[in-house]
């Protein structure tokens, strides 16, 4: 399927419309479920697929790194049949570690976009979030409106961003290798750490709190923490919101930078019928508004509803570059981060 650049229209109009893709196809058996996910709204998920297919879900929860280390210490009698993780760099490395096996699903190449399935179909998105720029209203005039902006001399000292050992920000430098090439993102990099206010600390939360606070001028954060901020009280964050402004960057050329939360079949699944019946039920209208919503993300599938926080960002072009062609900038991204001496 090839996609052009996609809107996230976040208007609450098309769920009535779009008929569900999901087959209700009665299945026996069980589900082993390997996810670094947990929100309170993913309960509901696992037992609407129980009750449609009768297959019983059996989770193992944990941190994206140990479950990898787990599935490749069992090796052939890993029971795992599922894997789920945030971030496309852990979906890559997953798939580089030979932990996925290659999907063939008419109901997922339908309604999963093309550039967020890995590129044997060993992965694919079903949430997204895209990493965007806010800042402080009373004291930045023009906010910089590009990624690369942020480099200019104008923001000097007060840029906050996490560290380069973060995903996000690996994903982040990958793409815009993609978008750019090699010698453009060096520069770009080399000019975020002389923008920086402050050493690399904390979490996207932390950038936010900066801006509230007063440390930061500028922030990069994803899009689901300064919507949790609005959804519910988030110390340091949510009292001081209405300071907060944002900018989804690249609006004239790319669009903005876009990662997801997604999985795919283990590559030895003793269930691998039952995955594949979980993954299509993932892309289903339902399953997809509740897989979104739990962390206060963009459902891959076009046209399904987003959370009032989301909507509350307002319209948006994402950058529809492909993550799989992205993913293979990631080795350099990090030889980048080092040479430029982004902490
Ligand atoms: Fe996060």
């Amino acid at each position: 399927m090839n996609v052009s650049r996609a809107m996230m229209t976040t208007a609450a109009t098309a769920a009535i419309a779009v008929a569900s893709a999901w087959p209700a196809i009665a299945q026996e058996g069980e589900l082993n479920l390997y996810s670094s996910r947990h929100y309170d709204t993913d309960e509901q998920l696992y037992s609407d697929f129980t009750e449609q297919t009768g297959i019983t879900i059996n989770r193992i929860e944990g941190d994206a790194d140990e479950l990898m280390a787990r599935m490749e210490a069992e090796g052939a009698n890993s029971p795992a049949d599922v894997f789920i993780t945030v971030d496309t760099s852990r979906l890559h490395r997953a798939s580089e570690a030979g932990l996925l096996q290659s999907v063939e699903s008419e109901v997922l190449e339908e309604r999963i976009p093309a550039q967020y399935q890995g590129e044997d179909n060993e992965w694919f998105g079903f949430s997204l979030r895209s990493r965007i720029i806010f800042y402080d209203k009373n004291d930045v005039e023009n906010p910089p409106q590009t990624y690369a902006a942020l480099a200019d001399d104008a923001y000097e000292g007060m840029i906050c961003i996490r560290s380069s050992t973060n995903t996000y920000n690996q994903t982040l430098l990958a793409s815009i290798i993609e978008n750019q090439g090699e010698e453009a993102a060096r520069e770009w990099a080399q000019g975020v750490v002389e923008n920086m206010a402050r050493d690399p600390q904390g979490g996207d939360t932390d950038q936010l709190r900066g801006i509230v606070s007063g440390e930061c001028d500028i922030a990069v954060s994803n899009t689901y923490y300064f919507a949790r901020a609005i959804a519910e009280q988030v110390d340091g964050v949510s009292d001081g919101i209405d300071q907060i402004g944002w900018v989804f960057p690249n609006q004239d050329t790319t669009g903005a930078h876009m990662n997801l939360s997604g999985g795919g079949v283990a590559v030895n699944a003793p269930n691998r019928e039952n995955a594949v019946a979980f993954l299509e039920y993932l892309a289903s209208d339902s399953a997809q508004q509740y897989f979104a919503a739990g962390n206060n993300e963009y459902p891959a599938v076009a046209d399904v509803e987003t959370t009032e926080a989301v909507d509350q960002l307002g319209e948006f072009t994402a950058d529809d570059v492909d993550l799989a062609a992205v993913a293979e900038h990631l080795a350099t991204a990090q030889q980048i981060f080092n040479e430029v001496g982004w902490e």
